[in-house]
């Protein structure tokens, strides 16, 4: 999963990716030789050049990333909606929650690992 953060190698400062570090990550960049990036970037702490291509590709990333929080609110909203939507009880509004929480992350790790397949072979 991309993260719009990532660690410098040497002296571990969190820094923010540009919008577009984040997208292209996210959309599984492969490093090319004609590529626009610069080649490195420079921390602002250490300046120790960090190589864009695997900062871009997500090899530096803080976790979690971002998308934890998201699948926690989003099931924290489907056992909301199941309770005063739906007009169910507390303790089934409780297991429609963890089984939407148990579904976003399920589905994301597979996402995840068949983009990383995808990747290593492309
Ligand atoms: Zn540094």
């Amino acid at each position: 999963m991309a993260a719009t953060k990532f660690r410098c190698p040497r002296c571990r400062t969190l820094l923010e990716k540009g919008a577009g570090a984040f997208v292209m990550g996210w959309a599984g960049y492969k490093p090319r030789h004609d590529d626009p990036l610069p080649p490195s970037v420079t921390c602002p702490r250490c300046a120790c050049a960090i190589p864009t291509a695997p900062m871009v590709a997500g090899e530096f990333d803080e976790k979690p990333d971002w998308f934890t929080p998201l699948a926690l609110a989003l099931s924290g909203a489907a056992g909301f909606a199941w309770r005063y939507g739906c007009g169910r009880g507390a303790g089934e509004s409780w297991g429609v929650a963890f089984a939407s929480l148990c579904a976003l992350v399920g589905a994301a790790t597979v996402f995840d690992r068949a983009r990383a397949a995808l990747k290593k072979r492309g």
